[in-house]
């Protein structure tokens, strides 16, 4: 009993202080350290642990995980909110529903995303937010640079107005910028959201919540979509056209902030609004080279703290309640582009080109922009609209390279492999000597910059491709470009691309090995167009088709066909134009092609049966 009376007691005296807290009556554990500290303090990495430990103690819709543990020791929680509750990727897959992944706190003294996660999980755990569970499954990762986080300082976010006093810094443990990292994967936290959160979840959507470093527009939030730059544009679309008019909207009507696409502009008046960029480096832009949504959302540095998390909340809010109405036009929306993508490498891998290097679209579309106003060199505190404005916020391409069927590389070159493994990306080793056409590249020069960028001298080559054949013994490294990475694989893999392994030093050492900049060096990794065994291999009997020339009397012969089916044979030569097609019935395991008169050289027999499609080279020599 005297127990009793004491817990009472405690419980009016906390009521007095916070008096919103009782009316909604959360456990003192749910509530948040600026919620404790009228907003002048921002939660530490243990503080999160706790409250995420304490919902999933009191609330049956959680279930958490550790996506991985910092350089500095600290855990990373993954709180995963359904309801009813799951706690594995496959019962999420049999849910049938939307799986969305919120981040907040990559960069460390970006705060309020981290503060408006924890509200909004318990709103949905314990309040009137439970809706948002309807139809999707959502994953929140609170504090995803956990050593940042807690680096606090007084000066570490000048922009953020000692609001809260002391934040955290902007990179990891380790000393990088997590936020550049989707490319290389080479920080711990990197490497863990990569395995622990995208491979194991497949989420659907990603929301990476920021604020901005000190630009004066006039927005609350600013967002901008996955760049997909050579990938295809479906989800950045999708974004811009769909769900940002509806979502933007909401908010003001909800909360009355005004959101636009992020960015800046670096005269008054404003002229030009430059958006996001467009390197896949930055997480948002490599999630949308894997054909999913990504949403970069960036909180308006100078409002106080209170109110960034409360715009936050608002967005979040707004946007978890579109994404729940079109849970199922979001899946078939990615499912649809992953085949999509397979399905264009099958028909035009060899001779599409895409981008590999990206630039603003000029000239920008005209926009309305929201600015804080400046008099005689002073900011007024007053929002002011200009109209005109060009906004560049949309990219394309200054530099192509062709997209091939695949991509094959030396044995000795596992750590590309390995690289290319650790974003998902389907790699096998070949069993059998092949012989592929189609681009090599000759690299004249290396160059590195003279600076170096998270912990690289990011690195170009010079040089220029050159069609022709390699043969590549068994045990290479073959990588099929008919799966739905396909477009983040060229990014990675094309020589000149902007922000691909080149780039981050992953073939310096096989080129200087090979003296690079004092002889020209192929880079070592094929661009084959056809041939090899691993195309579409399967079905028609691998070992048993054979094609030879027959210098008497001019033909092709043919063996091993299949006798069950029908077969179809097409002879091209390497660069693809047609010399002859022709259909086999079924029965004939054999048969000759007559050639029209064609000069010597490489020839490519391509033979058909169930759709699967094997493909010898033939060498014609002229007799005469
Ligand atoms: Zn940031």
């Amino acid at each position: 009993m005297r127990y009793a009376a004491i817990t009472v007691t405690v419980y009016l005296g906390l009521s007095f202080m916070m008096l919103s807290a009782q009316t909604t009556g959360y456990p003192d554990a749910l509530y948040s350290r600026p919620e404790r500290t009228r907003y002048t303090e921002t939660s530490l990495h243990q503080d999160v642990v706790s409250f995420v430990e304490s919902l999933r103690q009191k609330s049956d819709l959680v279930h958490v995980e550790t996506m991985g543990t910092t350089f500095g020791g600290r855990t990373i929680p993954l709180v995963i909110m359904a309801d009813p509750a799951i706690t594995s990727p496959e019962e999420a897959r049999l849910s049938g529903k939307l799986i969305i992944y919120i981040q907040a706190n990559i960069h460390g003294g970006e705060v309020e995303g981290k503060e408006a996660s924890l509200q909004l999980m318990r709103e949905i755990a314990f309040g009137k937010m439970r809706y948002l569970l309807d139809n999707q499954i959502l994953i929140f990762c609170p504090v995803f640079n956990a050593d940042g986080n807690d680096a606090l300082g007084p000066n570490n976010r000048p922009n953020q107005d000692g609001s809260p006093y002391l934040a955290g810094q902007r990179a990891s443990g380790q000393g990088y910028d997590l936020n550049r990292d989707g490319m290389k994967l080479e920080t711990i936290e990197g490497k863990a959201f990569m395995e622990k959160m995208i491979l194991r979840w497949d989420p659907l959507m990603l929301v990476d919540l920021h604020t901005t470093n000190g630009t004066w527009h006039g927005y609350a939030i600013t967002t901008a979509p996955g760049m997909t730059t050579a990938g295809h544009p479906g989800t950045t679309e999708y974004l811009q056209n769909e769900l940002f008019p509806w979502v933007n909207e909401k908010v003001k009507e909800r909360a009355g902030y005004d959101i636009f696409y992020y960015g800046d502009f670096y005269e008054y008046p404003p002229r030009t609004f430059y958006g996001m960029a467009a390197e896949p480096r930055y997480l948002t832009n490599s999630i949308a080279l894997r054909n999913r949504l990504s949403i970069l959302v960036e909180t308006f540095s100078h409002d106080r703290f209170e109110k960034r998390i409360s715009a936050n909340i608002a967005y979040l809010t707004s946007l978890l309640e579109y994404t729940s109405v079109h849970s199922l036009e979001i899946q078939n929306l990615t499912e649809t582009i992953d085949q999509e993508v397979t399905q264009e490498i099958r028909s035009s891998g060899g001779t599409m080109q895409k981008g590999v290097t990206f630039e603003y679209k000029q000239p920008g579309q005209k926009t309305d922009l929201l600015v804080y106003e400046v008099k005689g060199g002073k900011r007024t505190g007053k929002r002011v609209w200009f109209s005109d404005v060009n906004l560049m916020n949309q990219y394309s391409a200054a530099k192509f390279a062709v997209v091939p069927k695949a991509y094959v590389f030396p044995a000795e070159l596992a750590a590309i492999a390995a690289k290319l493994q650790e974003h998902g990306i389907e790699v096998t080793q070949s069993t059998q000597n092949d012989t592929y056409f189609g681009e090599s590249f000759t690299i004249t020069r290396l160059n590195h910059d003279a600076i170096s960028y998270q912990g690289h001298r990011m690195a170009s080559v010079e040089g220029s491709f050159n069609g022709g054949s390699a043969v590549m013994p068994a045990g290479s490294w073959y990588v099929d470009m008919a799966q739905p990475l396909a477009y983040l694989i060229f990014l990675l893999l094309e020589p000149a691309s902007y922000d691909g392994l080149v780039v981050w030093n992953y073939f310096d050492d096989y080129l200087v090995d090979r003296n690079v900049n004092s002889v020209a060096v192929t880079y070592p990794v094929f661009k084959v167009f056809s041939g090899g065994s691993g195309i579409l291999s399967e079905g028609l009997d691998q070992d048993k088709i054979t094609a030879m020339y027959n210098p008497i009397s001019g033909k092709i012969s043919v063996f091993g066909l299949s006798v069950e089916h029908p077969s179809q044979i097409e002879v091209t030569t390497v660069s693809g134009s047609m010399i002859k097609k022709l259909n086999i019935p079924a029965g004939r395991n054999n048969c000759e092609i007559e050639l029209p008169h064609v000069a010597t050289g490489i020839f490519m027999v391509a033979i058909t049966s169930l759709g699967k499609t094997i493909v010898r080279m033939v060498m014609i020599r002229n007799m005469e």
